[in-house]
């Protein structure tokens, strides 16, 4: 049996891992893509001022917050923030399944196409896979846990999620942080990740006062945990970030998220391991008022840095090309093509999938954002694409257009 061939000619093509083509085809067979040219002798549908992209991979969110209409005040000092998520999930006990096919369908329509996230409580499989289109997901099951009988069950807990066999999707683990898991809990969670080649998603030093916790057992998360009534003594002191991310290093695959107030030696560790990737979460960072990330000071040396929404408990939207522009906008020195490069292939990479999506490359999975361009006569796609008038226009998923303009057209098209 042969797949026919379907050739779409638009503006730009920016496969991301050659240069743009312009005025270029990208030839598409069944889900796959099978040519990136300049040119095509055969029949062609012209999608006009458009540039295609591969579909954005958004490498971190909480879809469960995906339902809030806006943030949860990210502008709070930190635990007090961590209180009102907590009041949130006490307030809104079903609205888990909703709020993640909400997530999901947002997403597939900001041409996110990949995307990693947390899975904490109150949620199935099915709440997934019940939707016909949607990006593929790293479910990274959240582990949280200081007593020893949470920690048991949480120590389940992962064995079980580890165990689930998905066709579409792909099993992760997620030690939450440095002060809501216990030792005894890390150590499980990676050998769990090691005998099975699980992605690991942790948050690590998104604030100072984790450094403090770990290494005097004090500070803001020590009143924290103790108003709660979690504070177990013996768990914390004499230990530092470095302690994560040497453990983190031995492992097939992992994601730090966030990484704010990590310094040089540890960013250098991390450089150390690119199969370690800094999630970087520009929008979040800057609503909750951090010094400057040193994600470029990570590249630099030679670390890997993706990039992720996280959710709409701290951001406006789910819109992975936002972050981008936003990005680009306080970066106006920097090529906007690498920029793009890290909210594709390097985030495809960083969640284990780099070898099936991230680049319009052949022999990928054809997942393809569309691109309208505010002035496509000069839009130089290396330096200009990130402007603030491009907007996503489309989502091909798997070869077949499912969002935006050309999904309504091929419709109508029967
Ligand atoms: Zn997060």
């Amino acid at each position: 049996m042969t797949t026919s061939l379907t050739a779409y000619r638009a503006r730009w093509i920016v496969p991301v891992d050659a240069r743009p083509i312009a005025n270029g085809v990208l030839v598409v067979s069944g889900d796959r893509i099978v040519r990136v040219a300049d040119q095509w002798p055969g029949p062609m549908t012209d999608l006009g001022d458009v540039a295609l992209i591969p579909g954005l991979v958004n490498c971190h969110t909480h879809l469960e917050f995906s339902a809030l209409t806006e943030p949860l005040s990210p502008g709070l000092p930190f635990t007090d923030w961590i209180r009102r998520v907590i009041r949130y999930r006490q307030e809104q006990p079903g609205i888990v399944p909703q709020a993640i096919q909400k997530g999901l369908s947002e997403s597939l329509a900001g041409g996110v196409t990949l995307l990693g996230d947390i899975a904490s409580t109150g949620w199935t499989w099915a709440d997934y896979t019940n939707a016909a289109m949607r990006p593929r997901c790293v479910v990274f099951q959240e582990l949280l846990g200081l007593s020893d009988e949470r920690v048991a069950a949480q120590i389940e807990l992962a064995k079980q999620h580890s165990s689930a066999n998905q066709p579409f999707d792909i099993v992760g683990l997620s030690p939450h942080a440095p002060y809501s898991v216990h030792p005894e809990l890390l150590g499980a969670a990676l050998i769990e990740a090691q005998a099975r080649s699980t992605s690991i998603a942790v948050h690590l030093a998104e604030t100072a006062a984790e450094r403090e916790l770990l290494a005097d057992a004090s500070g803001e998360f020590r009143e924290f945990l103790s108003s709660l009534g979690l504070w177990r003594e013996g768990i914390f002191g004499e230990r530092t970030f470095a302690d994560w991310l040497h453990a983190l290093a031995e492992l097939p695959r992992a994601l730090v998220i966030h990484g704010n107030y990590l310094n040089q030696s540890e960013l250098a560790m991390l450089a150390r391991s690119p199969h370690v990737t800094m999630v970087y979460c520009p929008r979040t960072h800057a609503a909750f008022g951090h010094p400057p990330h040193p994600w470029q000071d990570l590249i630099a040396i030679g670390g890997t840095v993706a990039i992720g929404t996280d959710s709409r408990a701290t951001n406006p939207d789910l819109s992975l090309w936002r972050e981008l522009q936003f990005l680009a906008a306080m970066h106006p020195d920097m090529p906007q093509h690498d920029l793009l490069k890290l909210g594709t292939l390097t985030g495809a990479k960083a969640l284990g999938c780099g070898s099936q999506c991230g680049s319009l490359t052949p022999g990928k999975r054809a997942d393809v954002a569309a691109v309208s361009l505010a002035d496509p006569a000069s839009c130089d796609p290396v330096y200009q694409l990130l402007n603030t008038g491009n907007e996503i226009a489309g989502t091909m998923l798997a070869g077949r257009w499912v969002c935006g303009r050309f999904a309504r057209r091929e419709e109508a098209q029967g």
